[in-house]
Parts: structure tokens; C-alpha cells; sequence
């Protein structure tokens, strides 16, 4: 240990994570704080890290208010249905109001956008989304944090946030280590700004072995996003509400691009529209729901997988039909060149051509996120405007820690950001932070130094655990006193497979299940304090693991927590298996004791601010 060098670095502005929302976050804290000194701490290199890493074919979130496209309000009352009424509006709303400046300063910046040749404007792929060229989409927003901060740290991991020694519940910084030199990073700052995306690899996915690492959802999104400030005692919100994505089989390519601008559609192996077949028994479960339009997300993974289940697979896109017109041929192809290559290569390998034949879809394993057709993530404060007493703490993002804050993936209750909103709500973070510092909430913070050594210990002993222990070894990867982190991300994803929804039961779990699940969870927890390190890049995965535990029972507390089926297609609870809108119409909110680390867990009402009077009111 002594052998690892500290560096030290204080800020005004810290953010952990330069994705998309921290690229914003770092952009947006200087225009506001011209003097302040602003620090982006990122796990890879921001030029091509999170979930946009490799471009994108579309902006998933456009209003077009200046041609009255849509209006903020029809964006919350989109998001309220897919999510089946439960979304925080005024989170959504304040996201939806200020995301065309964003896109705006995206195409000034440099980003291909596609134009409709007769209107003008952006060229529209659905309602809400707008076709780009978006292969250097990340590398353009990299390039206009890197010119906002004072300093970008690439490959430094962050494992925890510090407090403030002197008043409880303040934030204080955060500390890491650097994944290529080993050295551990301390970041002292008033203000931290979490934007670590969101969490795969936490359910067991449909390709291992040979194919391990190939998912939907970026297999480096850990879920520090949760378990940081889970582990400092900040509330969580709708951690049940995990993702299933209906996708080409194999690859993950996109399929909204074919949907939306293909026409293409779906249709079981004896070539009929499924979809209608289960509407009766939908209903069933969630009444009026499946009558809505568009509809939701969650009910339409539900009929492909009622389908599969009832012998009805394997479900296909049908393709052939667009495809013999060149330019949607065309289309289709560049749709994954620019953001998930991988898909035309699965394709080559199984000689299918679109044009010929069908290809395949598949559901996904669940993830855990706050920005797209899920709202997962930290329970915050809403703008002062908008939001209701109990949804308002005085600063905008701001988590139930004084001075932390978050945006992106990591905040919870407002679905369909994607990029674009994610970008956005890290400005407005980034804002909420700078007001934070100019009305001296953040005065006199101490961060001691046997905080940051006592860190220092932790985060290293799985490098200690592991040289003591491969003494013992007698073969191949076997320890008797440690385990590796490969080996502990396997078990947790069979954890979280069998007993809390995924793949292996069909998404269906009950309260028994999740009891054994708990139980489960907890063990490993003890046994991670025995991973083994062998190298810094090993350290990662122990640590990556370790978040990965945390979000993971904080998903299973609130699936137990919520005794209905709200969602289904994304998980089921066999034990509870309608939506029960008397009891449950509400948001769940969780809060893990640092001390103890017992979850407790309640219910807040869930406001209809647009719309008010139509819409059910709060439980
Ligand atoms: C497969 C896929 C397809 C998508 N397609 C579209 C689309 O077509 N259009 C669209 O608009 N949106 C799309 N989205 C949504 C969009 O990518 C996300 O909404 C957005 O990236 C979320 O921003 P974020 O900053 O929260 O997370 P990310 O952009 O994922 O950024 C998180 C960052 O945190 C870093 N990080 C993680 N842990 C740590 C740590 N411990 N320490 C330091 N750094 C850390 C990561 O390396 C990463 O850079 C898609 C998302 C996925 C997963």
C-alpha cells in the first residue's frame, strides 16, 4: 500500500462520469460559474465513453417547439403512459422545456444533422425523434466539455463519495484510483455532480461464454450511478422499474429506426400479427392501460413474450418488404453502421440478408436505468417552479444528500431522456450546483485524512487479498480464501436471473423468491470482501462488481417493496399479477442505512401536474 501514490485535487464542481449527462454538466457549470474550478472524473476516456460511445443513428428526444411540433406537455403525458402513470412530471417537464436548446447548440457544434429537403427542419425518424449522423456524436460533445473544464481525469474509477466531517449528510468530494497507474485520486470538492450512467450485467444475459459481453446496454455501466449514492444514505426511486428491450436477436441492433421510419413490423413464425391475439388477456391484467396510444413499452414485450411462451416464437421483423426500396436498404444498414456495427457483422455470420429473410428479435435481459423507457434512479429535488412540496428541497437535482446531485441515467422518475435529455438534465444539475456554491451551502467542509486513507485501505484489498491468496492455489483459477471478480459477477447474475426476474424464469418472480434472492445477496456481499485483484484492471472489475451488488439489492428491496404487477413484460410478481392502481399508484422511494445498511422503503404520491384534474390523483 504504501507503494501507491495519492494525488489530491480540489474543485468547486466535481462530476463523476463524462457521458452524456456529464458532458453537459461540465459544459453548463462553467457558463454559470466563470470562476469556479471545475473537474470531470471519467472511468474511460470521455471521447468515447458510456452509452453513446459509438454513435448514434438518432436523437431519441426533440420537442420542435419552434415549428409547434410538440410541446413540453405532450412529452410528460408520452412518458406517463409508457411508464403506465408513474413518472415524476415535473422532473420530465423541466427537461422537455429546455432540450431543443440543447439539440441547438448540438448541430451548431457541428453534428450532422439530416434535414427534410422540403420543410427544413430536422428530419423526423418518429414523434420525438430526429435522424442524425452520429457516429462523432460523442467525440462532439467530449470536445465542448473538455474546453469548459479546468481538468478532464480519463481512467480514473470512482469507488466512493467522502462526506463532510462536520456536518452530517453533506457531501464532500470523491475518491478513486487510476486504472492504468494504480494511483489513488482524492477529490475534494462543495459539489459533486454524479452522472455514471446506468447499470447492465446485473441479470444474467442471454449470451455467455463466447458471446459474454455482448448485451443492449454498454457492458461498462456498472451502476456506480446507484450504488454511490445508495452507499451514503441517499433515496433511491422506482429501482423495481427495470428495462426489457424487444431487439434483433444476437446483436442488439436498434429497432427503432426500422419501426418508425421502415414501416416495418412484427409477426410470429406462422406469419401472423400476434400482438392482437393478446389483448383480452392484457386487459386482464391491466385494464384500461392496453387501450392507450401509443402502447407502452412493457405491454408490447408482454404480448412477444406471452407469444414465445405459448409456442408462437421465434418472433420476426419482417424486413423484406421495405428493404426492395434502395434508399430504406440503405437506411437500414447505415442505422447500424453508426452506432451498433456489431449487429451487421452477427448478421453476416448467420447469412441473413434483410433483404431475403427476416431477421429475428428477442427480449433482453432487464437493466437498470433512469433515461430511456424506465425511470430507475436517485430520488431528487424538482425545479422550484413546478415541482410539489414534497418533490422540492431546494435545488434543482439535488439528491436527499445536501450538495450532491445527479443527472442522466443516474435520476430517477423522469423517462425517455435519452442523449438529448440526459445532456440536458446535466446543465440543469450543473446550474442547481453552481447556485448551491453562490449561496454558501457549501462553506467550511472537512474532509479529514483518515476518510480518505481509511478509503484508501478499502479500495486496494482485493490487490492485497489476492496476493496472500494465490499461495494457495493448486490449479487453474481455484482459491480457497478468494474469489475473483469474474467468478462473483457470475454469481450475482444468477442470483438476480433466477430469483428477482430475469431470463431463466420468463421475468416472473414472487415474494418468496425475492426473500431467497435477499438472503443470497447478502452472502455474497459478505464474500466480496474476499475478491482478488491480480492487476489494476482487475481491481476495476472487483469494484465494478462491488456497485454492481449494491444497485442490485437496491433493485430486489424495491421489487419485493411494490406488491403488484405494474409493468408487465419487464418483470412479473406471480404472487401479486394484476396492476392494482387502489393501492399502488403511487412512487416507491428507498433509503439504505450507511451504518446498518438495512434498506427501508416507502410510498410518495404521485402527482399528475399536466392535465391535473383528468388524470386519477395521487394515493
Ligand atoms: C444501446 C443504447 C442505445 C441507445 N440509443 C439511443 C438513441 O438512438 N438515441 C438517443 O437519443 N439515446 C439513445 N440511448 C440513450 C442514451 O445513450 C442515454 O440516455 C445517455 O447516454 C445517458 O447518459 P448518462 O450520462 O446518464 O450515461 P452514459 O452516457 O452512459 O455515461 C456514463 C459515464 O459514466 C462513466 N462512469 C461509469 N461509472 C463510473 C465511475 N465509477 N467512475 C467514473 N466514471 C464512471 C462511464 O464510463 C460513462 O462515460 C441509447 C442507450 C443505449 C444503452
Amino acid at each position: 500500500m504504501a507503494k501507491v501514490k495519492t494525488h489530491f485535487e480540489e474543485s468547486d464542481v466535481l462530476i463523476v462520469g463524462g457521458g452524456m449527462a456529464g458532458t453537459g454538466a461540465t459544459f453548463e457549470a462553467r457558463h454559470w460559474g466563470r470562476d469556479l474550478k471545475i473537474v470531470c472524473v471519467e472511468k474511460a476516456n470521455i471521447d468515447r465513453s458510456g452509452a453513446v460511445a459509438q454513435g448514434l443513428y438518432a436523437i431519441n428526444c426533440y420537442m420542435g417547439m419552434q415549428w409547434n411540433e410538440n410541446q413540453p406537455e405532450d412529452h410528460v403525458r408520452y412518458a406517463r403512459n409508457d411508464l403506465m402513470g408513474m413518472v415524476r412530471e415535473d422532473l420530465g417537464y423541466d427537461m422537455a422545456r429546455h432540450v431543443d436548446s440543447t439539440v441547438h447548440m448540438f448541430d451548431e457544434w457541428g453534428l450532422p444533422m439530416m434535414k427534410n429537403e422540403k420543410t427544413g427542419r430536422y428530419l423526423r425518424e418518429g414523434k420525438w425523434q430526429i435522424m442524425i449522423h452520429g457516429e462523432s456524436y460523442k467525440p462532439i460533445v467530449a470536445e465542448a466539455a473538455k474546453k469548459s473544464a479546468d481538468k478532464i481525469y480519463n481512467r480514473i474509477m470512482i469507488t466512493h463519495l467522502l462526506m463532510d466531517d462536520e456536518k452530517e449528510n453533506r457531501i464532500g468530494g470523491a475518491v478513486g484510483f487510476n486504472m492504468r497507474t494504480g494511483d489513488y485520486h482524492v477529490f475534494r470538492a462543495k459539489t459533486v455532480i454524479v452522472a455514471a450512467g446506468g447499470a447492465s450485467h446485473i441479470f444474467k444475459p442471454r449470451a455467455v461464454g463466447e458471446g459474454m459481453g455482448r448485451t443492449w446496454y454498454a457492458p461498462w455501466s456498472n451502476g456506480s450511478a446507484y450504488a454511490l449514492p445508495i452507499s451514503v444514505g441517499a433515496k433511491m426511486t422506482q429501482m423495481e422499474n427495470r428495462i426489457v428491450l424487444c431487439r434483433f436477436k444476437d446483436g442488439y441492433g436498434p429497432v427503432g429506426a426500422y419501426f418508425l421510419h421502415l414501416k416495418t413490423y412484427t409477426q410470429n413464425a406462422n406469419g401472423e400479427n400476434y400482438e392482437k391475439k393478446w389483448y383480452d388477456h392484457t386487459k386482464e391484467l391491466v385494464g384500461e392501460y392496453i387501450d392507450h396510444h401509443p402502447t407502452p413499452t412493457c405491454l408490447r414485450n408482454h404480448a412477444f413474450i406471452q407469444e414465445v411462451m405459448a409456442g408462437g416464437g421465434p418472433i420476426h421483423m419482417v424486413t423484406k418488404e421495405a428493404f426492395q426500396d434502395p434508399h430504406l436498404e440503405t437506411v437500414g444498414w447505415e442505422n447500424f453502421l453508426g452506432m451498433t456495427v456489431g449487429q451487421a457483422v452477427v448478421w453476416a455470420s448467420q447469412n441473413i440478408d434483410p433483404k431475403y429473410t427476416n431477421p429475428e428479435l428477442t427480449t433482453s435481459e432487464p437493466y437498470v436505468m433512469g433515461s430511456h423507457a424506465t425511470c430507475s434512479g436517485a430520488w431528487v429535488s424538482g425545479p422550484e417552479d413546478l415541482s410539489p412540496p414534497e418533490y422540492f428541497w431546494g435545488y434543482n437535482r439535488m439528491l436527499t444528500v445536501d450538495g450532491l446531485f445527479g443527472a442522466g441515467d443516474t435520476v430517477g422518475g423522469s423517462a425517455h431522456k435519452f442523449s438529448s435529455g440526459s445532456f440536458t438534465e446535466g446543465r440543469l444539475a450543473a446550474k442547481a450546483a453552481v447556485k448551491y456554491i453562490e449561496d454558501k451551502k457549501a462553506e467550511g467542509i472537512k474532509v479529514s485524512d483518515k476518510q480518505c486513507s481509511d478509503l484508501k485501505e478499502t479500495i486496494y484489498k482485493p490487490l492485497e487479498n489476492y496476493t496472500v491468496g494465490r499461495n494457495e492455489i493448486t490449479g487453474g483459477t481455484v482459491s480457497p480464501s478468494y474469489i475473483s471478480p469474474i467468478q462473483g459477477l457470475q454469481r450475482l447474475q444468477r442470483i438476480m436471473d433466477e430469483y428477482v426476474g430475469g431470463i431463466a424464469t420468463n421475468y416472473m418472480t414472487n415474494e418468496n423468491m425475492l426473500n431467497r434472492g435477499l438472503e443470497l445477496l447478502k452472502w455474497l456481499e459478505e464474500d466480496l470482501e474476499h475478491v482478488g485483484a491480480e492487476d489494476y484492471h482487475q481491481l476495476m472489475r472487483a469494484w465494478e462488481l462491488k456497485h454492481r451488488t449494491i444497485t442490485s439489492q437496491c433493485v430486489t428491496e424495491h421489487t419485493k417493496f411494490r406488491e403488484e404487477t405494474r409493468w408487465p413484460g419487464y418483470y412479473y410478481r406471480g404472487d401479486h399479477l394484476k396492476l392494482d392502481d387502489k393501492n399502488w399508484h403511487c412512487l416507491t422511494v428507498s433509503r439504505r442505512d450507511p451504518k446498518t445498511k438495512e434498506f427501508t422503503m416507502e410510498k410518495v404520491p404521485v402527482y399528475h401536474i399536466v392535465d391535473e384534474k383528468k388524470e386519477k390523483k395521487a394515493s
